[in-house]
């Protein structure tokens, strides 16, 4: 039995995913202890929960300490990940995206193409939103040979949920490589701003400071109204479309959160963003790492990737991933403050 330390690193929900994926796609047996210790809140939460139940349903996983709060889970997977028809509701406002990160790159190698019915938070904070996993990370694995489609029904929002959409996934029999050194030429750049159950004039406010803080001309900015959310909410995307990557930049009203400051929030991020010529933004690299890791692992796949300064996240993702697999990870310095990843067996 393998075991990992949860409190390693970022000490966060991550090592609890990636764990289960990788369990499930090399059939070993793990404990996780001191989950999520560097978290306010330890433990499993209720989205980390349905995390581990849906690995559990793909791998007929046994458990031990499956519960809310728990700080140590056994998972000992059973049988090889299939693909096919599968609902994993929340019942909260939890990352129904996050969920996803756990049984989507099992599903990715399955044999059977598969259908997943998502419920919960599509925007949360500290999690990827959806247009993210749709705009910019399911491009870069259909470059690796899968194909990920991407429906949001509806949105949901903390606290109140009730967000749902449906994700196909037409497996690869390996992942293939992929280099990703250089952005290619600017395609787009735009800013979209939505809002559920709340005026209008918010998502033209944000576009508006957006375009203005970044120089970008007014039609950049396109504002929307997203119909049958149950709750309130407002989500900002700025997409970077180049030729070889698209980074979504996001950020999310909250209650008693000025327009301006949501606004500001995406500015800083594509401010930041730009401060590198690197292809690859913080989010994208971490989880860009366990495709590129599982490809290496099992076939001829792995590659490179060049990003800014690696995150704490990623680091704690490179420690993981060489626990579970029989892979090698550098990183080098590449100058201009960034950093080439490397992935091979
Ligand atoms: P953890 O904090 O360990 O639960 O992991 C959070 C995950 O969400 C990581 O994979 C992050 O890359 C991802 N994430 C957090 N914020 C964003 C964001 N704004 N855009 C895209 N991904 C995000």
């Amino acid at each position: 039995m393998l075991l990992i330390d949860g409190s390693e690193g970022e000490g966060g929900g991550q090592i609890v995913r990636s764990s289960l994926s990788l369990a499930l796609m090399t059939g070993t047996p793990v404990r996780i202890d001191n989950i999520r210790a560097k978290r306010t809140k330890p433990g499993l939460m209720r989205q980390h929960l349905t995390a581990v139940l849906a690995a559990a349903e793909l791998g007929r996983a046994e458990l031990k300490g499956a519960a809310l709060g728990s700080s140590r889970l056994t998972f000992v997977p059973k049988q090889k990940v299939e693909g096919g028809n599968f609902k994993f509701r929340i019942g909260t406002a939890g990352s129904t995206m996050l969920v996803l990160q756990t049984v989507l790159p099992p599903l990715l190698l399955a044999r059977e193409p598969s259908q997943i019915i998502l419920e919960g938070g599509t925007h949360n904070p500290l999690a990827p939103p959806f247009e993210f996993v749709q705009r910019s990370f399911a491009p870069l694995i259909a470059k690796m040979g899968a194909t990920i489609d991407l429906k949001l029904i509806r949105p949901g929002f903390f606290p109140a949920g009730g967000g749902r959409c449906e994700v196909s996934i037409k497996p690869a029999t390996s992942l293939g490589p992929l280099t990703l050194l250089e952005r290619g030429k600017l395609q787009s750049q735009h800013a979209r701003a939505m809002v559920a159950n709340l005026p209008l004039k918010i998502a033209e406010r944000e576009c508006l400071r957006v375009t203005q803080s970044l120089n970008w001309e007014a039609r950049c900015g396109h504002a929307g109204a997203w119909e049958q959310s149950h709750s309130p909410g407002n989500a900002l995307f700025a997409e970077l479309e180049f030729e070889h990557v698209t980074e979504v930049c996001s950020a999310l009203g909250e209650r008693g959160k000025p327009a301006d400051h949501v606004a500001d929030e995406v500015v800083a991020a594509v401010t930041r963003y730009f401060s590198t010529d690197a292809p690859v933004g913080e989010y994208l690299a971490d989880q860009l790492l366990l495709p590129l890791g599982l490809g290496a692992h099992f076939g001829t796949g792995g590659g490179a990737f060049r990003t800014g300064p690696l995150s704490e996240h990623s680091l704690t993702h490179i420690n993981l991933l060489q626990q579970f697999l029989h892979i090698n990870i550098e990183t080098k310095d590449a100058g201009g403050g960034s950093v080439i990843v490397e992935v091979q067996r």
